[in-house]
């Protein structure tokens, strides 16, 4: 059979617990009694029902409550059905990349040897917790009627010494547990060495405030990320260079890793958690709420509870804020912002770990290395197109300026434009005009043409010839006598013009002179006439400042008419034409010869 999906599938045949952690999130609910008759079918259904649709649990666990305080005979039946499956589809679950992992149990310990020979039957892997240093244990852990539970505890960590299957403990950290640090290495040596309880296999979790406990037992406060990691280097530094280094390394603090859960963008695709009653949760923490809730197996079909995961964690994350960090953080993509279940129990706007997951990835460079900030962003917005819609729509503020892409297509350059038409061919051509100042003469090119250009130095003595190309009222125009030759003089003082509210160059005068007139006042030299303007920029002299650059331009009537309709017919001219296109000259002017 085909599988579309492989699952993790936690069981909770009992919400039941034996025991009242001060810091326990599942509050009353571990009072709930254990309901037998449903246990063993519920496990059963959901398991046909899932393969049936084409969910294939590779990873299937039993998880409380308190697991232990079935009898022996039931847990002895679910391990059996466990069992069947992983040999039915050991082979599927390996074709799809995953090992096939022993039947595992999260258990408090207190029942560990009651059920000895059923673990032993079915070599189960057992995950103990307890509190460390012990002593705490004795404040935190007490059973059901407030009693002591230490004693049963260390002899049932002496009887896992000796168990010959896959076994860890683990231990939550909150206040009490993070002023004791040194207690709490020792206890970790004492285990390890004295017991002879292999803690190379040990898994450190950090206590969160839950809504459950809005009344905090003092000492089980939750840390914040700086205390935290001052706990981690604090292990750090007791256990590198020891025996325990590698496991300090690679298991101890692997739950704030990307190889956890809470490292998924939306965890909803891939875990499930089932009670014997048969509703379907996220995980342990989330079946302490509603809103991690996705259905039951006896009253919705597969297909809507496994689609619940997903879409119910994507509502549960878009009802949060997000910390501005995280969308700047160079570790996004492998945090995610950490447990949703936590962040919105403990109100915080991103993960409660983070500052330890960011010592953690920069511990390992070449395990976890940090996204380009590029990439950053890019996958900020993939984050929150499915986690916080809202977030992205600060992503995708209204546009603040459009270009037209158009605008870049060679059809539409600047240059192409004026090579499709002739008028403009004439008007931006660099033999049309020619400057011979005290007998050297410049070649004159568009202003908004050249790359470089010529600045004279001008003074009341300088002779300042203007050669212009014989045939020039005849370009763009019919009517040549009602033409002229056109000067714009600007200087550099910045003023503001017109609705588009530009700072220009400050016009000086503007000065037209009839082609008739034209040809009167000037002599032909080859295809050119030419014309003495040097009158015509003595008799502004008064205008030129100190230090300040001049700018002529030159054309006639007709051209910059043409220029002008160009304009107004084509955009992608007027774009790039914005500025004066004609032939020019900066100057300078020299008072001091004056
Ligand atoms: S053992 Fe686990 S389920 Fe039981 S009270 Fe403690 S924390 Fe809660
Ligand atoms: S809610 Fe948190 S702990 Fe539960 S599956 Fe999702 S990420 Fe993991
Ligand atoms: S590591 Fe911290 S800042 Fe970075 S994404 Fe995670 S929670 Fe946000």
């Amino acid at each position: 059979m085909e599988f579309q999906k492989v699952i993790h599938l936690l069981y909770v045949p009992t919400k039941y617990c034996n025991m009242n952690c001060k810091y326990c999130y599942l509050g009353e609910m571990t009072e709930s009694k254990p309901e037998p008759d449903k246990i063993l079918g519920t496990l059963d259904t959901a398991l046909a029902q899932l393969l049936d649709h084409g969910y294939l649990p590779f990873n299937l666990s039993f998880h409380g409550g308190e697991v232990t305080t079935l009898p022996s005979h039931i847990l002895d039946s679910l391990f059996a059905t466990a069992a069947r499956h992983y040999a039915m589809y050991g082979e599927q679950i390996k074709s799809q990349g995953f090992q096939v992992n022993p039947l595992h149990i999260k258990t408090n310990l207190l029942n560990f040897q009651k059920h000895w020979d059923i673990f032993i039957k079915h070599h189960i892997s057992i995950s103990g917790s307890v509190d460390l240093p012990l002593r705490l244990h004795e404040q935190f852990r007490r059973d059901k009627k407030g009693l002591s539970t230490l004693k049963r505890i260390q002899d049932n960590l002496k009887a896992l010494t000796a168990y010959p299957y896959n076994k860890k403990i683990s231990c939550v950290v909150t206040r009490a547990h993070f002023e004791a640090v040194d207690e709490f290495i020792d206890a970790v040596k004492y285990l390890h060495y004295d017991i002879g309880l292999d803690m190379s296999r040990f898994n450190i979790m950090f206590g969160f405030d839950s809504a459950k406990q809005r009344n905090k037992i003092a000492g089980t406060e939750m840390l914040n990320d700086a205390e935290q990691v001052k706990f981690y280097r604090a292990i750090k530094k007791a256990f590198i260079r020891t025996p325990l280094e590698n496991a300090f390394k690679t298991e101890w603090f692997k739950e704030f890793t990307p190889d956890f859960c809470c490292s998924s963008v939306n965890c909803g695709g891939k875990f499930f958690l089932l009670q014997s009653n048969g509703s379907v949760f996220s995980c342990p923490r989330g079946q302490s709420s509603e809103d991690y809730c996705y259905g039951n197996i006896y009253k919705d079909d597969i297909e809507t509870i496994i689609s619940n995961g997903w879409s119910n964690i994507e509502r549960n994350e878009n009802c949060m804020a997000i910390d501005d960090e995280c969308e700047r953080c160079e570790y996004i993509h492998y945090c995610n912002l950490g447990c949703t279940f936590v962040r919105q129990e403990s109100g915080l706007k991103k993960s409660y770990t983070c500052l330890l997951q960011k010592e953690l990835y920069r511990n390992n460079p070449n395990r976890y290395p940090p996204l380009t900030v590029e990439n950053i962003s890019r996958y900020a917005q993939q984050f929150f197109l499915s986690n916080n819609i809202q977030r992205l729509q600060d992503f995708h503020v209204e546009k603040q300026h459009f270009v037209t892409p158009e605008l870049s297509l060679e059809s539409n350059w600047l240059s192409e434009i004026i090579h499709r038409d002739a008028n403009l061919r004439a008007l931006y051509s660099d033999d049309l005009f020619f400057l011979r100042v005290n007998g050297v003469n410049y070649r004159l090119h568009s202003a908004i043409l050249k790359n470089a250009g010529h600045i004279e130095v001008l003074d009341a003595e300088s002779e300042v010839l203007l050669g212009v190309r014989k045939d020039i009222f005849g370009l763009a125009c019919n009517d040549e006598v009602n033409n002229y030759l056109h000067l714009m003089l600007l200087r550099d003082t910045a003023v503001v013009y017109g609705d588009e509210q530009r700072f220009k160059q400050e016009h000086i005068f503007d000065y037209s002179l009839y082609k008739n007139a034209f040809m009167a006042a000037s002599w032909v030299e080859g295809k050119y006439a030419l014309l003495d303007i040097t009158p015509l920029l003595v008799s502004h002299a008064q205008f030129y400042l100190d230090g300040v650059k001049n700018n002529l331009f030159f054309t006639t009537k007709a051209l910059r008419k043409y220029h002008y309709g160009k304009q107004k017919k084509n955009a992608f001219y007027h774009i790039q034409a914005i500025n004066l296109p004609f032939q020019n000259i900066d100057f300078f002017w020299e008072r001091r010869k004056y």
